[in-house]
């Protein structure tokens, strides 16, 4: 089936007792057994729940994917890929990712013993020279947060399996719509759900998906090990957010270009990162690799003061952290989603105090230029 009916029906069939088209919400712990030894299917909801199961097929369908898995948050759904390792192994990861994660990679995981090589997987020949024969996992974020660097998905894929790693890609700034690394040769698809694929700001949550039937029964396995599932309501919710994925998508893609073509164009910018225009630097790979540009879009405005003086002034746009919402979102990546990254680092790859970092919703592209453009006033 195309990617819109996917949306609306995968994993989704009528309810069989009373037909209803809406996936319930199965708000239970537990499932009566009918007799010692038999049952149908559910034992206890950690391990299973049917509102939950319909979520993770229809993810997994979105990303043409085999399994899906979600979790509680995008940061436990990575967390609990990573508990696919051992004491001792190495990880090669973007220099530029979500902050989140590499707090989780440098706080948390190396106490137990990973270890982490942080190198620009833009350039293929830096992941070539990282592999080490303890490397068991290479995690990209593509485009990256917030300097929207492109990572070749499939250069990365063939020098990493020529190594015995696995891929893993964090596809939450594109989402299913933009980009589907499982068919570019990654391994392993992490999203945190609470951005494009709920799509509402109104869940937190994260999914595993992937089509290796080994890998994915030890997912399987630590999910319910573990322990840190998404429930029933958001597993509703995410059900709900899906539905509308290709619609919203296309709008926000839209909205993406035409804010990108505005801001391009201001005096008061001094530089603007966003995939879809010409003259960003892997526009190229952009155009081969997804299937449209987005709405994340970052710029630099020169100081703290510029970047203070905007985004108090914005009244449409919602200064806050997250992205990917149906209201556009702008935050400061320096001191919001970035905050945890070590100042020395953020200066290298360009998070600098003037950078602004807007993810464009899909309200009417008129109101939004009027209120970024009152902003800019301001400086
Ligand atoms: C938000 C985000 C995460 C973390 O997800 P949570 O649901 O907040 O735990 C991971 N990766 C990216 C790219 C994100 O934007």
């Amino acid at each position: 089936m195309g990617f819109s009916t996917d949306c609306i029906h995968a994993g989704q069939e009528p309810e069989p007792e009373t037909g209803a088209v809406t996936v319930p919400i199965f708000q239970t712990s537990t499932y009566v057994q009918p007799e010692l030894g038999r049952h149908k299917g559910y034992e206890y909801a950690r391990t299973k729940n049917p509102t939950r199961s319909a979520v993770e097929a229809n993810l997994a369908a979105l990303e043409r994917g085999k399994h899906g898995f979600c979790f509680a948050s995008g940061m436990s759904a990575t967390d609990t890929v990573f508990r696919l390792l051992s004491s001792g192994d190495h990880v090669i990861a973007g220099e530029n990712m979500y902050g989140g994660s590499y707090r989780l990679f440098s706080k948390v995981l190396t106490r137990y013993g990973l270890e982490f090589d942080y190198v620009d997987t833009a350039n293929i020949d830096a992941v070539r020279k990282a592999i080490r024969p303890n490397t068991k996992l290479v995690f990209l974020e593509t485009p990256t947060n917030p300097m929207m660097t492109l990572t070749d998905i499939a250069a990365c894929a063939e020098v990493a399996h020529a190594a015995g790693a696995l891929v893993v890609v964090d596809n939450t700034f594109c989402s299913p719509y933009l980009q589907r690394p499982l068919e570019l040769g990654a391994d392993i698809v992490v999203h945190s759900t609470t951005k494009f694929l709920n799509g509402h700001s109104d869940s937190v949550g994260g999914v595993v998906i992937l089509n290796s039937d080994e890998i994915a029964e030890k997912i399987g396995f630590l999910q319910n090990a573990v322990g840190a599932i998404l429930s029933p309501f958001d597993s509703w919710l995410v059900l709900r957010g899906t539905k509308t994925l290709a619609v919203r998508m296309k709008r926000h893609e839209e909205n993406g270009m035409a804010m990108a073509n505005y801001i391009s164009n201001h005096p008061k910018v001094k530089k603007i990162y966003y995939p879809g225009l010409a003259d960003h630097p892997q526009h190229a790979l952009a155009k081969k690799q997804m299937n449209g540009f987005g709405s994340m879009i970052s710029f630099e405005l020169g100081s703290h003061e510029n970047a203070k003086k905007f985004l108090d002034r914005v009244r449409l746009c919602s200064l806050a952290e997250s992205l990917g919402g149906v209201e556009t979102l702008i935050s400061h990546p320096e001191t919001m989603t970035h905050a945890s990254v070590p100042i020395e680092d953020r200066k290298r790859l360009g998070i600098t105090p003037g950078l602004v970092r807007i993810s464009v919703g899909i309200e009417d592209i008129e109101d939004l230029i009027a209120d970024v453009e009152n902003a800019f006033e301001e400086i």
